[in-house]
């Protein structure tokens, strides 16, 4: 069969997507290799999405999954490797290929990893890059957030209540997240920050035993013991499976404005992975919304 659109992503732009072309009346399929919901599932509490006051990652990934497939969108659980342009277009994915008559791009992005030389080895052992999924596992224990952007700033939140102590760790000493984010932090007992500080090497046998890291001012080293440390340096795309059908900029991103279109008629693109300033989950599924309506006009176009 021939699917009106496949999207490639169920994060929150790839399912609000999903919820916009079967509303059209279009026959739509997401295909997303995680499950639903993408990166939304690790924010424990989101309290900017207009017209819903407090809500739950994970409960918002499920309200909207549960409305997209109420609609009838259809989801399968494979890694998509490719897409021939054409009419119909073929998405190709590990196990099999879909036909659609247009393809919405919402492949999110992924986190960011520090890029020293034990963080692999400790992956799993300590070493984690979602404080909601794992910040349990460090009930009573100390450990260590790196970043300062929104993310590290609600991580290290989480992680205050459970942990018995937390170091913040920062590359500067401005925080690039909200400033109210940073005042809640200075009130709590059990948060150290450390500032204008890079993570140089991860210590451990095993498990994670520590923490070195550098004042990028004096140069002076310092080791931080934790058995817990929380990676929170923001993310990065993953489309160069799509290089070929969607032009990329020079960070991955796929080149797109406000319209969601790509270089390749049919294929559209929404969410984090497009070219953006801001990347919020409003953003996200206002992107969902432009690119499904973009591809009913395409499909209805033909
Ligand atoms: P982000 O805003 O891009 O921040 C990344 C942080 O990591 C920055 O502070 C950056 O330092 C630091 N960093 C980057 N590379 C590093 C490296 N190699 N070593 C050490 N530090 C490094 O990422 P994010 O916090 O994940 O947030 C992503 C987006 O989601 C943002 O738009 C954010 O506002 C949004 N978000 C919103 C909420 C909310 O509204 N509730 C919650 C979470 C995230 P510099 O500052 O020096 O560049």
């Amino acid at each position: 069969m021939i699917y009106d659109i496949v999207i490639i992503g169920a994060g929150p732009a790839g399912l609000s997507a999903a919820v916009y072309g079967q509303r059209a009346g279009k026959k739509t399929l997401l295909i997303d290799v995680r499950g639903f919901g993408g990166q939304i599932l690790n924010t424990p509490e989101v309290e900017n999405y207009p017209g819903i006051k407090k809500v739950s990652g994970f409960e918002f990934a499920s309200g909207l999954y549960e409305q997209a497939s109420g609609q009838g969108a259809e989801i399968v659980y494979e890694k998509a490797v490719g897409i021939e342009a054409g009419n119909p277009m073929v998405v190709r994915t590990e196990t099999g290929s879909y036909e659609a008559r247009a393809v919405i791009l919402a492949t999110g992005a992924k986190n960011r990893p520090l890029g020293i030389p034990t963080e692999e080895k400790f992956a799993g052992a300590g070493v984690s890059y979602c404080a909601t999924c794992d910040g349990a596992f460090f009930r009573g224990r100390t450990v260590a957030v790196i970043g300062g952007g929104n993310t590290a700033l609600e991580d290290a939140e989480v992680l205050s209540g459970l942990a018995e102590k937390v170091y913040l760790v920062h590359r500067r000493d401005r925080f690039r997240g909200e400033q109210a984010g940073v005042k809640r932090l200075l009130t709590k007992d059990n948060v150290e920050f450390v500032l204008d500080s890079v993570p140089v090497e991860i210590l451990g046998e095993m498990t994670v035993s520590g923490l070195k890291v550098r004042d990028v001012k004096t140069e002076a080293e310092r080791i931080l013991d934790v058995q817990g440390i929380f990676v929170a340096i923001g993310q990065m795309p993953d489309n160069v499976d799509f290089a070929d059908v969607a032009e990329l900029d020079e960070t991955g991103y796929i080149a797109a404005g406000e319209d969601c279109l790509t270089k390749t008629p049919g294929l559209f693109t929404a969410g984090d992975c497009r070219t953006k300033k801001v990347r919020q989950l409003t953003t996200a599924a206002a992107d969902g919304a432009v690119a499904a309506l973009a591809a009913v006009d395409y499909i209805n176009g033909l």
